[in-house]
């Protein structure tokens, strides 16, 4: 039973409680409510989720306007000026461990939500997304307990003595908004160190994946943290609950994962108040294969780093530059790996790869499947949508591709594709490959496999990028600085970089 559920006839509960007591799918449609001020709250009107996997309607989601972000907004408000902000981060950071304990418990719930909205195969829901989510609470909590700040004792040439130092504050509210592809993943990335700091929030999860955002208010109210810290919104982006909250004058500051172009549409609805923004935006990542390379391992790397997710993670290599003498050995390694992944149902455990989020992103990679073929490319493997029988017709599935014979002059090499794509380019000497790699108006991740070490911490430092790993790829630290150049954001967010982002420090000086 899922306790973020409540039939179409029933009204919005008053509580977490209430609503896990009133929980059922009975016939009806589950109702993906938005949460506020500790409460259930309807939207002003209803759209349907469907299952990327079949075609299945998931359930309704509440679109909240302008009267239910108005309520939000002032939740947090409120929430914001009360004791939240006033605890100890002692306090805090142990609401914060509380949640993530709540998680672990309810952690099959979370499973089966993440995996009803995404399709995606149950084991990564397992082994990523609710596991990341726990982890971040925890390493939010860690953060707090143990930053600190700048302090000076101050000697002037005159004389005077003074202690300077400087104290966090929350910003206030901050609107969190967060894309499909690793949606606790990502909410809990931003939410979590945003609570750490003392902020109430007003959380806008994506359109597509509604559930496990408002399934984890309840679980930070199950564990404590005060009516109106977190507020959850349903509904879609521009001319929407997304714009409504970003242009909402009751905001502090904006923190947001997506696509650059909605990066650049919300640094617009900012602009007039001047508010602080923390954007994780779009890639084009490169990998880089040098001749001296474990080919064993950069292959099965690549498989991993090209089709985790079915591609749709913002860190996935879409380019892949290898030393011209292992081309082909690249080449005929990773078109093996990329026609043994099994595409089926998420709860088969033999499932390496889930659908596309939707029919709407589908139609989009589709469409780069053809460009590409017109660009000249030769497709070494995939290139089109799959048939998996009747029973998966309805759903949003596609083939993990590879293609050669494209180069830097095509679209298909210069723009995200987010989906399980990439195309394999030869190149002769390290200069040209470092050059091919930072030849984008992106700049997230890059991965190079060498086995010469120098050669690995040369190239990694020259790439133009946020993230640069050597021999893997996503692995991650916590604690380390997360985010993109160029296209690819604004900010690092991670450790005591996100701390940096959602406080405000203000300096005060004593003479002595
Ligand atoms: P998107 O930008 O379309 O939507 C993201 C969120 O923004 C959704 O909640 C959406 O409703 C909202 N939104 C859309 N338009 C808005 C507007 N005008 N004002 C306010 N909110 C608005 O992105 P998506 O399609 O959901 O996600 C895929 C994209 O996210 C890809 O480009 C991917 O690279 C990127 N991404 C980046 C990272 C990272 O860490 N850099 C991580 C994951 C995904």
């Amino acid at each position: 039973m899922s306790s973020l559920t409540t039939p179409a006839s029933t009204p919005a509960p008053a509580s977490p409680q209430a609503a896990a007591a009133t929980s059922s799918t009975r016939g009806t449609a589950r109702q993906i409510r938005g949460f506020v001020g500790g409460a259930f709250l309807d939207g002003i009107r209803a759209f349907d989720k469907i299952d990327p996997v079949d075609g299945s309607l998931v359930g309704q989601v509440h679109e909240a306007g302008p009267h239910e972000v108005d309520l939000a907004v002032a939740a947090a408000r409120t929430a914001a000026d009360g004791p939240w902000g006033r605890m100890t981060t002692g306090e805090r950071a142990a609401i914060l461990r509380r949640v993530a304990d709540v998680i672990d418990r309810r952690f099959d719930e979370l499973v089966a939500a993440e995996v009803r909205d995404t399709g995606k195969p149950e084991t990564l829901a397992r082994d990523l997304d609710v596991a990341r989510a726990a982890a971040n609470f925890r390493a939010a909590a860690d953060t707090v307990s143990t930053a600190g700040l700048d302090s000076f004792l101050t000697e002037l040439p005159d004389g005077r003595r003074a202690l300077n130092y400087a104290v966090r504050k929350p910003l206030g509210v901050v609107a969190v908004i967060v894309p499909w592809n690793l949606p606790l993943l990502l909410l809990t990335w931003k939410l979590a160190p945003a609570l750490a700091a003392g902020n109430s929030v007003v959380v806008k999860p994506s359109e597509q994946t509604p559930s496990s955002a408002t399934m984890l208010a309840e679980i930070l109210a199950e564990a404590g943290v005060p009516d109106g810290v977190v507020n959850v919104v349903h509904g879609f982006g521009a001319g929407s609950t997304g714009e409504l909250l970003t242009s909402h004058p009751g905001i502090d500051a904006v923190t947001f994962t997506g696509e650059s172009s909605t990066g650049s549409a919300i640094m617009r609805a900012v602009a007039p108040r001047v508010r602080p923004v923390s954007f994780e935006l779009g890639g084009k990542n490169a990998a880089v294969v040098f001749a001296d390379a474990d080919l064993d391992a950069a292959i099965a790397g690549l498989a991993r780093s090209t089709y985790l997710n079915t591609g749709q993670v913002c860190l996935c290599t879409e380019r892949i530059y290898v030393e011209r003498s292992v081309f082909d050995d690249v080449a005929a390694g990773l078109t093996e790996q990329a026609r043994r992944l099994r595409l089926g149902r998420p709860e088969d455990p033999a499932t390496t790869t889930g659908p596309l989020i939707s029919h709407e992103h589908r139609e989009k990679v589709r469409a780069y499947l053809d460009l590409a073929v017109a660009e000249g490319a030769t497709v070494l493997a995939g290139g089109g949508v799959p048939d998996l029988g009747d029973d998966l017709a309805g759903g949003s599935w596609i083939e993990p591709t590879l293609w050669t014979g494209l180069d830097q002059t095509h679209r298909t090499v210069r723009e995200e594709v987010f989906g399980p794509v990439a195309a394999l380019i030869p190149f002769d000497t390290e200069a040209e490959a470092v050059a091919l790699a930072n030849d984008t108006d992106y700049g997230l991740a890059a991965v190079t496999w060498t086995r010469d070490l120098s050669k690995g911490h040369r190239v990694a430092q020259r790439m133009r990028v946020g993230m640069s790993w050597v021999n893997t790829w996503y692995l991650r630290d916590l604690r380390s600085p997360f985010g993109g150049v160029g296209l690819s954001g604004i900010g690092r967010e991670g450790g005591r970089h996100s701390l940096d982002f959602y406080t405000e420090p203000t300096n005060v000086c004593v003479q002595l």
